[in-house]
């Protein structure tokens, strides 16, 4: 399925609820009451897809990228609170008992103790939910801690919000829609599942084995995995996975990292790693032998098919781990095109694989531009950020502009290098990114 097709998916999902409560042909009632439903009911149809988003689905995340999907996973997070923050406020006033003119209530709203409790839980706590995730890395939590909360709360609410709709939803208690309410919350259970239960017995049955942890650079350091009893994983050259090292593939300590090896190189899986958290700065004292457990490969920062006269590859940092893989292979394949990489540092201390890069730079022709921004006396590179001049200097031909880019690097480096590669022409399909951060 296309990234569009995915788009008309979710978007037929979100507003099936709407479909289904129009269909009931329930007696009419002023518009606000009926906007105020559509905002409940939409609502919580995005809140329930917000698990499907965010279980780490290849067939999602892989047509539009990760960063693409949890982007979205948090923008429609935002869009399900504001209209669950209007959704009770729009209603005319509700009255308590049957009006006269009303018996059955079909026109007038009612609030059994449970529906109302429920929904009122639900409507703190989702406000709460969201600034708590808005403002993660403000608190102390692990990233694991904070994960497991906010899967837990997540399904806390969805849970408190079925009970509302059941009982207080004039529409949601019609047996289609019931029935779609059920069915979409069984899929989110299923996704925890899938994500907490399923993967970790899959990654049980095909452990890895730590063969190497070596300094590559200035708190870099260079992890390489063998497969531990079966032919390793199929990938493809700049994809990444998520790492477990704590030993246990039930941990929930694991961290995505680029693939930075080919596949042409073999089964042996390497890993370029800056320390940044708790976990990366111990990277360091990983025993050779320590069993690690993978889940991928996952990605979409791969170039295979494309056709391109030429390819640049632009470098921040550890972003240089993806590059690699894809610059290796290459070389593997014999790709004849030139191919340019663009590397920027602060400090020549923190260039990493400075051999692989020698050796790629003489026997496949790889132009290397290294970029430091605080340069050593006897620098003889390039100085300063990867900004929108260098680019210019170094794509401005107009052969350039025919080109495939790739991006990987600190935010602030992505952008500015996007915003001079579109000034120069280069059509945006032809600028493929992947950002090591999607918060
Ligand atoms: C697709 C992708 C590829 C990456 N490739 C590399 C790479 O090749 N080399 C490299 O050094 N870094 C890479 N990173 C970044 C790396 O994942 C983080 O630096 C690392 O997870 C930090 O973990 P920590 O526990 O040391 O730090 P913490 O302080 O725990 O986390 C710092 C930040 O890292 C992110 N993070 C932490 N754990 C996770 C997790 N399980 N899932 C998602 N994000 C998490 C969060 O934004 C968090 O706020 C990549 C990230 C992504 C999303």
């Amino acid at each position: 399925m296309s990234g569009l097709a995915l788009i008309f998916v979710y978007l037929g999902v979100a507003i099936a609820p709407l479909v289904l409560a129009a269909a009931s042909l329930r007696p009419p009632r002023p518009l606000m009451d009926e906007i105020a439903s559509a905002a409940g009911l939409v609502a919580y149809a995005i809140l329930l897809m917000e698990f499907v988003l965010s279980g780490r689905f290849r067939s999602i995340s892989g047509r539009v990228g990760l960063d693409v999907t949890m982007r979205f996973h948090q923008l429609l997070a935002r869009t399900a609170l504001a209209l669950a923050l209007v959704h009770p406020f729009l209603y005319t006033l509700p009255f308590a008992r049957p009006m006269p003119h009303d018996p059955t209530r079909q026109l007038t709203l009612t609030f059994e103790a449970e529906g109302l409790v429920a929904g009122l839980f639900a409507f703190i706590l989702l406000p709460a939910f969201v600034a708590l995730s808005i403002g993660r890395d403000r608190m102390s939590w692990t990233y694991e801690t904070w994960r497991l909360l906010h899967g837990l709360g997540a399904l806390a609410i969805a849970v408190l919000v079925q009970v509302h709709a059941l009982h207080a939803g004039r529409y949601s208690q019609d047996p289609l829609l019931a029935g779609l309410w059920s069915g979409l919350l069984a899929v989110s259970v299923l996704s925890l599942a899938y994500v907490y239960a399923v993967k970790p017995l899959l990654k049980m049955r095909r452990p890895w084995r730590v063969e190497r942890v070596a300094s590559l650079a200035d708190r870099t350091w260079e992890l390489v995995l063998a497969p531990d009893g079966h032919d390793g994983v199929g990938y493809k050259a700049g994809q990444f996975a998520w790492i477990g090292l704590s030993g246990h593939a039930f941990s929930l300590k694991e961290n995505p990292f680029s693939i930075a090896s080919a596949p042409g190189d073999g089964p042996l899986l390497r890993f370029i790693i800056k320390e940044l958290g708790d976990s990366t700065a111990t990277i360091g004292k990983v025993p050779p032998g320590a069993t690690a457990h993978l889940d991928g490969p996952h990605g979409h920062l791969t170039i295979d098919g494309r056709q391109e006269p030429g390819i640049a590859f632009i470098a921040g940092g550890v972003g240089i781990a993806p590059m690699l893989g894809l610059l290796r292979q290459l070389e593997i394949d014999e790709d004849a095109r030139p191919t340019t990489l663009v590397y920027g540092n602060r400090t020549a201390t923190q260039i990493a694989c400075a051999g692989d890069l020698a050796r790629m730079r003489r026997t496949h022709h790889t132009d290397v531009v290294q970029v430091v921004s605080e340069p050593p006396a006897d620098w003889n590179g390039e100085t300063g950020m990867i900004d929108a001049a260098l680019v210019g200097r170094l794509f401005g031909e107009p052969r350039h502009r025919d080109w495939l880019y790739v991006l990987c690097g600190p935010p602030a480096m992505m952008e500015t290098v996007e915003g001079a590669l579109l000034d120069l022409g280069v059509a945006p399909s032809q600028i493929l990114s992947e950002r090591f951060r999607y918060d």
